[in-house]
């Protein structure tokens, strides 16, 4: 199918952009890997698109000692391939390599991937799990454990866009383990496990909701109640998988 007709305006100037979405039926677009489909099943019907790729508030990096703050329209491509700095001594590039294929990491953000807020994909856990922040044209400063409210459903208000993800420095030497459990590589999880040894955290995700940090593994037993027994279990498995790798 196609999209239903709607209108593309591509801001030069974040006031612009934010002024476009003020207007009803006006939706942000960024990789358009989530958007696209789901206009041309008709799911959505926005009557403007509002490009953010080109706005340079959502692009590059800003370095500081504890963190790095990643504009929201980085790709998953330039994370995969170190075009931008790593603070997670390896977590970011090996969770962006395992994300869908190469055609989708290519346009598909960071920013747009939070924001979209499928319980199953990557970046929603592995932020909650690393304890990073999000920062919106509202000037809000939302941790990321908190960002996701239900599926699809995030803490933005209407006309809200996220313009930076702020990633805490794991120490160096801090060792992760990292388990996506899905079908086939690059498709969308089943299960997410993650582990980080220092600050330590211990999470497991797509859980049909927001992601869910643990004190110890055997908790998801009791923790997610919205899994039947099987999903339970695989989340189990998951988790434990991530504390392996972690430990190996
Ligand atoms: C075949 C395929 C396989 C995939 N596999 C995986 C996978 O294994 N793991 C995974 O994690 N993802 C996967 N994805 C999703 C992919 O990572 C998308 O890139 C991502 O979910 C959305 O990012 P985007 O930049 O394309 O956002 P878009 O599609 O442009 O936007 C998604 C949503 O977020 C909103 N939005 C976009 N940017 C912002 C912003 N800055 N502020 C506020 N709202 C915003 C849009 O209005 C829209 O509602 C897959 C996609 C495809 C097509």
């Amino acid at each position: 199918m196609k999209p239903a007709v709607f209108d593309h305006a591509s801001p030069a100037e974040l006031n612009d952009a934010l002024a476009l979405l003020a207007q009803p039926g006006a939706k942000p677009l960024s990789g358009g890997q989530s958007l696209s489909p789901m206009m041309n099943l008709r799911l959505v019907r926005p009557a403007t698109l509002v490009d953010l790729k080109r706005l340079p508030g959502l692009r590059g990096v800003m370095a500081t000692a504890e963190h790095i703050r990643f504009g929201a329209a980085t790709t998953h491509a330039e994370i995969e391939d170190g075009v931008v700095p790593d603070p997670t001594n390896g977590l970011m590039p090996h969770v962006a390599h395992g994300i869908a294929y190469r055609a989708v990491r290519n346009r598909g953000t960071l920013g747009g991937s939070l924001a979209h807020a499928d319980p199953a994909a990557d970046w929603p856990s592995v932020m909650a799990a690393l304890g990073a922040t999000i920062l919106t044209s509202q000037s809000r400063r939302i941790p990321a454990e908190r960002f996701i409210l239900a599926p699809f459903t995030t803490a933005l208000q209407p006309g809200e866009i996220i313009l930076a993800v702020e990633v805490p420095r794991l120490p160096p030497g801090a060792r992760w383990g990292y388990c996506k459990i899905n079908r086939k590589i690059g498709e969308f999880a089943k299960a997410i496990g993650i582990a980080i040894e220092t600050p330590r955290r211990l999470l497991a995700g797509a859980v049909e909701g927001p992601p869910v940090l643990l004190d110890r593994a055997e908790d998801t037993a009791t923790r997610l109640p919205q899994l039947d027994a099987a999903a339970q279990r695989l989340a189990g498995i998951a988790v434990r998988r991530a504390l392996a790798m972690m430990e190996a």
